[in-house]
């Protein structure tokens, strides 16, 4: 396997309408959704061999969503249906292009409910790459669960990598929310943050201060910019790489799709540390700057997702990159 990514698989409800705030939306749409679940199926797109680890409903949703992975080519021999707790559920609201307002219904949420004694062990021991997200650090027992499969898969000797994906609402303080993330960086080797969790981190939101969080353990960390792109620190210095000019109808899954995108590449060396240099990574990132822009380009998540041909015929008519403000190369 060349991928596995473990968290939540749920059920996104978005806004019929934009511009109103959540308690003001007239109806919702249900989408499959979860940062992890899109992540696999992203990577299944982008031509990887991709599955999935999780927990959803024994119900019409739960089951639903088992094969909407299934269909788009995600290995699900790693999900698990709880026969109490009902599928999570996300409702989104756009009150103005740049916020998003989320309430879940999860209390608990199937996705909450998976156990240690329910991992697939034999997926984690044979895949090249864990991916987790912090949604999943939040709750027991997925917490303990996360942390198991960590341990595990990096003892295989799979590259382990954190998608912080900081939902406030999930948190009872940001403080609890740090506490959690903070003792799983140093697990990490690719660490991927956007702006706001920078800031959280590090005080702040400048690219280049992404650099200190090499420091805590992980060997490459790569900041999200939206429209402006990426950034990327390893030992040695940092670099940001501009995104290209598309003109964006809705960047929900943009993250989950550049880190697949970056993912795939990165392991294309039988050993993904050999690829750790600036000139491979500028390019790794300009591919996931791609594969996150052409997300942007269309409504939803899955079907916004590209095919690794798609990415290609992109790349070679690409539109000029945006530079980004404010960052100095280093
Ligand atoms: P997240 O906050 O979930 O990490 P972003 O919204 O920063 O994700 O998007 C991830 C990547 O997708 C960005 O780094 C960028 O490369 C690309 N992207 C997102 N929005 C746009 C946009 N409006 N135009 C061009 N590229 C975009």
């Amino acid at each position: 396997m060349d991928i596995v990514c473990l968290g939540e698989l749920l059920v996104d409800m978005f806004p019929a309408e934009q511009g109103r705030r959540l308690a003001d939306v007239s109806a919702f749409l249900p989408k499959p959704g979860g940062a992890p679940a899109n992540a696999a199926v992203a990577a299944a797109r982008l031509g990887a061999q991709s599955a999935f680890i999780g927990k959803v409903g024994d119900e019409a949703f739960g089951h639903h969503l088992a094969a909407v992975l299934q269909a788009n080519g995600v290995d699900t021999r790693g999900v698990r249906f709880d026969h109490d707790a009902r599928t999570t559920l996300a409702f989104i609201a756009k009150p103005d292009p740049n916020t998003q307002e989320f309430v879940f219904y999860r209390n608990p949420g199937a996705d909450t409910r998976l156990r240690t004694d329910e991992l697939d062990r034999e997926l984690l021991q044979s895949t090249r790459v864990l991916h987790i997200g912090s949604v999943s650090l939040g709750a027991e027992p997925i917490r303990s669960a996360v942390w198991e499969a960590v341990t595990t898969a990096h003892q295989a000797g799979a590259l382990i990598s954190f998608d912080v994906n900081y939902r406030p609402t999930l948190w009872e303080s940001p403080q609890r929310a740090l506490e959690e993330v903070t003792a799983m960086i140093p697990q990490a080797d690719l660490l991927k943050v956007n702006e706001v969790e920078l800031e959280l981190l590090t005080g702040s939101q400048d690219p280049a201060a992404s650099r200190r969080l090499l420091e805590m353990g992980p060997a490459l960390v790569v900041v999200t910019l939206g429209p402006h792109g990426s950034y990327f620190a390893l030992a040695g210095g940092g670099e940001a790489v501009p995104a290209f000019q598309v003109k964006a109808v809705d960047a929900t899954g943009c993250g989950d799709a550049f880190i697949a995108g970056l993912l795939c590449r990165l392991i294309t060396a039988d050993d993904w540390r050999t690829n750790l240099t600036p000139a491979f990574l500028r390019e790794t990132l300009r591919y996931a700057n791609a594969v996150g822009a052409l997300t942007a380009q269309t409504m939803g998540v899955i079907p916004a997702l590209p095919t690794s041909a798609q990415v290609e015929v992109f790349l070679r008519l690409a539109p000029p990159a945006h530079r980004v403000p404010g960052t100095a190369n280093a």
